[in-house]
């Protein structure tokens, strides 16, 4: 059976995202590279009935080549990150506090340091329906340069080497964003510049692993 770690890591991890309370059901989805074939969460099935044959493996070009269901209608939007941002794994989810800043805001305000793990402000993207290659591409030109990426009016979108420091992004770019909605109601937010959020980034290169431990 090819893949089986990564397929066996799709699984975790999407059980994962429910239990954290990231998603709801069988919203959201992540996916797992490995040379030129992905792991990815099949469509509309509930994760915790999730098996390991039913963990769906594409080319690079979403071309079906093991598995029995669907993938996830998101594909478009896993590929476009392999294919553009030359990622090693993908986490989507509908976090509820992310997805409420989108409304509001077109980037992540500089709350905190730990901004600089994405490689600076995360930035939310234009619209477009799911499941859409227009979804993916508004994805794909928020992504750039970055860890991370905001879909307006419907979730969260991370990218790492690994599918734990993905998922370690999203959870940490949900807490940014309760953070900043949490001050919001009790004041302006004091914001950092710049220049600081760069010294954060050089302390990051210099001594984070994955930012976890800071
Ligand atoms: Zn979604």
């Amino acid at each position: 059976m090819p893949l089986a770690d990564e397929r066996h890591e799709v699984i975790r991890m999407s059980r994962r995202m429910v239990a954290d309370g990231l998603v709801v059901g069988t919203a959201g989805n992540v996916s797992l590279r490995r040379g030129g074939l992905v792991a990815v969460t099949p469509s509309g099935v509930e994760y915790d009935r999730l098996t390991f044959a039913d963990v769906p493996i594409v080319d690079l070009d979403g071309n079906p080549v093991h598995g029995s269901l669907k993938p996830t209608s998101e594909l478009p939007m896993h590929l476009a990150a392999y294919n553009r941002h030359e990622t090693g794994a993908v986490v989507h989810t509908h976090s509820l506090y992310a997805t409420a800043l989108s409304l509001v805001r077109d980037e992540v305000p500089a709350v905190h340091y730990q901004l600089a793990e994405f490689g600076g402000g995360v930035r939310v993207a234009e619209y477009a329906t799911f499941g859409t290659a227009r979804l993916a591409e508004n994805m794909s030109a928020a992504l750039t340069g970055r860890g991370a990426c905001i879909l307006r009016n419907h979730g969260t979108v991370a990218v790492a080497d690994t599918l734990v420091h993905a998922y370690n992004r999203v959870r940490q770019l949900e807490w940014l964003c309760q953070l900043w909605l949490t001050a919001r109601q009790a004041g302006e937010p004091v914001l950092l510049d710049e220049a600081e959020l760069a010294r954060s980034a050089e302390q990051y290169a210099t001594y984070g692993q994955t930012g976890t431990e800071h």
